[in-house]
């Protein structure tokens, strides 16, 4: 294969069209740049006259939002498809098929799912998914479930860990999560009316012990291969679908980083309704449609990946009674301190979320990112006293 270079839309389609048992031969392949992302292009290639279509992802050498001054690895690609490829085995289903990867050229050629919306403008559009906390408890217990020591043989999971070394892309995770928030850093970015808020993160000695600990963790623990970006920006839907794309962040690290992702994204769309859905009643049911889906998701979650160590444990020691609580205990710890730490970089930090930013009234938009804040600072404070996802709502419910 060529050396790197990115490609032209001609060149996306003669990739494409060398993809078996996709397109006839003498097809008239269109393709468009689709990607909405800062990293990455997306085309979308397909055919008019059979409706036929693949997606090409290529990682560009550098992050698209600052120009070329931001390199960046572009060994992320490999280990997106890698991911996809082990979730797929994993999880079977719940990922999109990969058709092809090439290294040199940091493209993967996946499965199309343009007849899916990504979750988070479908919630914003006021969609609900009945199946999703069904699917995303499945994703997560499987996934991480097989990758942990709990699951895989020790030998196997240290050359996994090494396949999915990923020091660039945690870093960016490490700067804009554990750091930049909880100082003046010129990478953060929020609205002039938040200033003595972003100050009281700044001043807040007790919520830094926290991130430091929470830093830690996301540095040392090992435990399990995630995804490593769960936000609902990089989950594909329908009511009776669910698909997880983009895992370019995938490395071994702590399972409640996975399980908060989502959590935090579910919890900054229930503190964006009051602009979402502005009638009092309808936004009631909307807010408890959100958390009922967090206590399925944790609730779904907890059984099956007991079910799998159950009946998939590699080892004698990890059936010692006590240990499963101790263990599904300090998960659901980690998910509310990941959870609040990954609501807090999404108010103050670099990059944000369209539930709250495409809020066009300044005054309810910023009740919006106060509501984040104190659901956000709550449960990093709460996070290593933290029993039951009752306590995760109940902060929800009484930021409110
Ligand atoms: P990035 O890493 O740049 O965020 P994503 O993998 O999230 O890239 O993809 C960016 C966008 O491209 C998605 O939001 C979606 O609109 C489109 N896209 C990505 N993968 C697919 C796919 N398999 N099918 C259809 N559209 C896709
Ligand atoms: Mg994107
Ligand atoms: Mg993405
Ligand atoms: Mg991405």
């Amino acid at each position: 294969m060529s050396s790197y270079h990115p490609l032209t839309e001609a060149e996306a389609i003669e990739i494409a069209k060398s993809v078996p048992g996709v397109f006839n031969a003498d097809a008239k392949l269109v393709s468009r740049e689709i990607g909405d992302g800062n990293l990455n292009l997306v085309f979308h290639v397909s055919d008019p006259a059979t409706n036929a279509s693949l997606i090409l992802k290529q990682a560009l050498p550098y992050a698209k939002v600052v120009g070329e001054s931001w390199p960046l690895t572009l060994d992320r690609a490999r280990i997106e498809s890698e991911a996809l490829i082990l979730q797929e085995k994993l999880a079977p289903g719940l990922v999109p098929k990969v058709y092809v990867n090439d290294n040199v050229l940091a493209l993967t050629v996946m499965e199309d799912l343009s007849d899916h919306v990504i979750m988070r403008r479908g919630l914003i559009e006021g969609g609900t998914y009945p199946k999703f906390a069904e699917d995303i408890s499945d994703f997560l217990a499987r996934t991480l479930f097989f990758t942990s020591d709990l699951g895989l043989n020790q030998q196997e999971k240290k050359g996994l860990v090494r396949s999915f070394v990923n020091p660039e892309l945690c870093k960016i995770t490490e700067d804009l999560i554990f750091d930049d928030p909880y100082t003046n850093s010129p990478n953060n970015s929020f609205d002039d009316h938040l200033k003595e808020d972003a100050q009281a993160l700044w001043d807040d000695s007790d919520l830094h012990f926290e991130v430091a600990l929470l830093r830690e963790k996301f540095l040392t623990h090992a435990q399990a291969l995630l995804h490593g970006d769960l936000h609902t920006g990089s989950i594909f839907i329908t009511p009776e679908s669910t698909k997880v794309i983009d895992p370019e962040f995938a490395f071994y690290g702590p399972i409640g980083f996975d399980i908060g992702a989502i959590f935090a994204n579910l919890l900054m769309h229930y503190a964006a309704q009051e602009h979402w859905t502005p009638d009092e009643a309808t936004r009631r049911d909307r807010r408890a449609y959100l958390t009922n889906t967090i206590r399925d998701i944790w609730a779904g979650f907890d059984r099956k990946f007991r079910e799998l160590w159950n009946e998939n444990g590699v080892d004698r020691i990890s059936r010692t009674p006590g240990y499963q609580d101790d263990y599904m205990n300090r998960l659901l710890k980690d998910a509310f301190g990941f959870a609040g730490a990954k609501i807090v970089r999404r108010i103050v930090g670099l990059s944000h979320v369209a539930d709250i930013d495409k809020i066009p009234d300044a005054a309810v938009r910023a009740k919006a990112q106060r509501l984040s804040l104190a659901i956000g600072t709550s449960l990093i404070k709460r996070n290593r006293n933290a029993a039951s996802i009752e306590e995760l709502i109940g902060i929800a419910e009484s930021a409110v």
